[in-house]
């Protein structure tokens, strides 16, 4: 515990502001539901936070960068309520400022390159706001490059597969700005035309290793490799869904027992991501059941760490963005769990240091060009 309190901890990938909008939840206070909130932050040990601006694909030109815009809107206002516990940071100075001050660092990053409807000026402006990652893409792909989800399902269909000349300018410009690039959700051939693009060190902000759980967000041993190379960071996901390769199957089985109260949920969130969140929570004896061991998320950590180096790691825990963690992994009070599993396998302070927010404020800097 006191290594985990000294050091500093970031979590890259947070979705509760967007949860926020659509269940106006005050999380300056304690909540009884989700898995974030300021008060079970401190209590966490959590120094800085990069919190997710999300909307799904539905969200088309002429609402997807003002839907994101709203999100940033809710996170100003959740810092001018509490000044005092919370601040935004646009860079490792001001982050380490806040530290000292004993406020939780907010950093914005952008999920989905959809969001940005195809303009530079839009970067210009979520840049200007404090955006300081944009994950390329989300599940959807955006006219200038292509989606793990859909070079997977249905890449014969794709107008394009991988970067498309605009999108490597966009990449330059990103680099230009600061602004981290996120290489969680774009496929492969985006990746790769990414890596071959970017003159900055790239993160995936929340991903887990391919080779431990073959799904399409999880990133194959190649690539953690050409992410160790280009000097990026990958930021292990703790859902269950991409931590454990046996979890999806039991959840279908669970969905389907409870298929017409999943529809009526999904009706009251205009979301299924939310809806399946609260139906895990009524059912909690029954979603238990399925969720991994602790062990198997901090597999992960440590499959990445002995392939790429200890330098190449973090946290990018995908909390209020998924109905299921490991057990033990409730909400971000349990961090400290991370740390002392990782103590446990031989890892040293050092070592620990770099993986909890260490290695990030290095790419974070790397990208301001510090
Ligand atoms: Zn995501």
């Amino acid at each position: 515990m006191e290594i985990h309190q000294r050091a500093i901890l970031v979590d890259t990938h947070n979705d509760i502001l967007s949860d926020e909008l659509i269940t106006h939840l005050d999380i300056g206070k304690r909540q009884a539901t989700g898995n974030f909130d300021l008060v079970r932050a401190k209590q966490g040990g959590l120094d800085a936070q990069v919190f997710s601006i999300w909307c799904g694909e539905d969200y088309g030109k002429g609402r997807a960068f003002k839907f994101a815009n709203r999100e940033i809107d809710s996170l100003y206002a959740l810092i001018k309520r509490y000044p005092n516990r919370i601040t935004l940071v646009r860079n490792s100075a001001e982050l380490e400022t806040a530290v000292k001050q004993k406020k939780l660092a907010a950093m914005i990053g952008v999920e989905g390159g959809h969001m940005i409807e195809d303009r530079m000026d839009y970067i210009d402006s979520l840049y200007k706001r404090g955006m300081r990652y944009l994950t390329l893409t989300w599940n959807n792909s955006t006219s200038w490059a292509s989606s793990a989800r859909d070079e997977t399902r249905k890449r014969t269909t794709l107008a394009h597969v991988g970067l498309t000349d605009y999108g490597k300018e966009i990449v330059h410009h990103l680099n230009d700005l600061g602004v981290m690039i996120d290489l969680s959700h774009p496929g492969e051939q985006t990746f790769y035309d990414v890596l071959a693009t970017t003159t900055k060190p790239v993160i995936a902000s929340h991903s887990c290793a391919y080779a431990l759980n073959p799904v399409y967000r999880n990133l194959k041993d190649d690539q953690l490799k050409a992410i160790a190379k280009n000097g990026g960071v990958v930021f292990v996901n703790f859902y269950s869904g991409f931590v454990d390769s046996s979890y999806d199957r039991k959840l279908r089985v669970f969905l389907n027992k409870h298929r017409p109260e999943l529809d009526s949920l999904t009706k009251v969130y205009h979301d299924g991501d939310l809806a399946n969140i609260r139906l895990n929570a009524i059912y909690k004896t029954e979603s238990d059941k399925i969720r991994p061991p602790l062990s198997l998320l901090i597999k992960h950590i440590d499959y990445i760490a002995k392939l790429i180096g200890v330098d190449h790691v973090g946290i990018g825990s995908d909390f209020d963005g998924a109905e299921s963690y490991p057990l033990g992994m409730d909400d971000v009070r349990d961090y400290p769990k991370v740390t002392a599993e990782l103590l446990k396998l031989g890892y040293t302070e050092s070592d620990i240091d770099k993986i909890l927010g260490g290695n990030f404020l290095r790419v974070l800097k790397a990208n301001k060009g510090e």
